[in-house]
């Protein structure tokens, strides 16, 4: 059991949950120096049960469409991008873009998320064109999600556009969603140390309430395990507990997964698993005001699933994604291994549908 530190214990923590009190930023940083992995488990539970049934966990197929590899941005993390001119940047056709559709539809996938870079040569209209098609062939038998956030800014600046324009033709092409993606660790000290060209954070989060505006769907996601301080992390999840809270149920649900250090100009070393487990539950306990938590399987495998007793109710099994692979992410593609990951933890595994012929959660 942890020790009580100033007035600060985990009984007097727990009993603000019990009460439904929200935990201040102080709370979460005690719990996160402080506190048992059990005692994490026990108040993740808390906030889990508020809104879902606590031996249950929902779950999607899904595959991530890596569209060009070209970008400008060079984050220093990053090993997936070539710059303008380099031999093997690519951008992908349609036919490609469609045969990977049909590959994963074909074994029951439902979801596809596009992500590539600042490429300065692909304006608003390639992605009019590329989204409008996809939407044209398949209809409201898939879902995507179409750009990330900070694609989405960039390729409005780029095409001189408002993020009000650049949205509404999106939406008028087809798109219902963009993601979270981009964010990484929301605290301008972080960016500017690794990412200075993505944006700051006031850019990332005014985008997402023009996203919002546009009557377009999103998530919030963050990754962990760079160089980022306990009061960055914090930063984050206060900057996005606070979005939520003047943008009720704006944000869809909230995904961490952890950076890997391969193959790009940062390295480093993985975060264990024990840590992305405290740091899910943390997550759970002070995102009081996400109904979903989600794991990532794509850079934890098995150990995204011991995540769903750290607070997480949702995970996605991934069956590509170049940008995690290219830093040396290994993707584990068995669904049915997968899923008994998570029946062996105690849950009942429920596959969750994006798409409105399928009851969509
Ligand atoms: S992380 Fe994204 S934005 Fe940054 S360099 Fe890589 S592809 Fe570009």
């Amino acid at each position: 059991m942890s020790l009580a530190v100033g007035n600060l214990s985990f009984a007097v923590i727990k009993e603000k949950l019990v009460a439904q009190q929200r935990l201040e930023r102080h709370d979460a940083k005690w719990l996160w120096q402080n506190a048992t992995n059990e005692e994490l488990i026990d108040l993740a539970g808390l906030v889990r049960g508020r809104y879902h049934k606590p031996d249950e966990a929902t779950y999607l197929l899904m595959r991530i469409i890596n569209y060009t590899n070209i970008c400008v941005a060079k984050c220093d993390y990053c090993s997936f991008y070539r710059l303008p001119m380099a031999k093997d940047g690519y951008v992908r056709d349609k036919e490609w873009i469609f045969a990977k559709i049909d590959e994963l539809a074909a074994l029951g996938g439902e979801l596809f998320a596009f992500n590539g870079g600042f490429n300065p040569q692909l304006k608003i209209d390639f992605y009019v064109d590329l989204f409008g098609s996809i939407r044209q062939k398949y209809g409201d038998t898939i879902e995507f999600y179409a750009l990330t956030v900070v694609e989405l800014i960039y390729i409005a600046r780029l095409s001189k556009l408002s993020l009000e324009q650049a949205l509404k033709m999106l939406k008028e092409a087809g798109v219902r969603w963009i993601t979270g993606g981009g964010a990484e660790i929301l605290a301008d000290s972080f960016r500017l140390r690794h990412s200075p060209l993505k944006y700051t954070v006031q850019e990332y989060m005014d985008a997402q309430k023009e996203i919002l505006k546009a009557g377009l769907k999103t998530t919030a996601t963050m990754v962990i395990g760079f160089d980022e301080s306990l009061d960055e992390r914090l930063d984050h999840l206060e900057t996005i507990r606070q979005f939520q809270d003047q943008n009720p149920n704006g944000l869809f649900s909230f995904l961490s997964w952890t950076y890997k250090p391969y193959n790009n100009e940062l390295g480093g070393n993985e975060v264990s698993a024990e840590e992305y487990l405290r740091h899910l539950a943390l997550c759970r306990i002070y995102l009081d005001n996400f109904k979903h938590i989600r794991a990532s399987v794509l850079t934890q495998n098995a150990n995204a699933l011991r995540g769903l007793k750290y607070g997480a109710n949702d995970f996605d099994i991934p069956w590509e994604d170049e940008v995690t692979e290219m830093a040396g992410a290994v993707i584990e593609r068995d669904v049915e291994r997968i899923l008994g990951y998570a029946q062996a933890e105690g849950f009942k595994t429920i596959a969750r549908h994006v798409v409105p012929s399928k009851d969509c959660q």
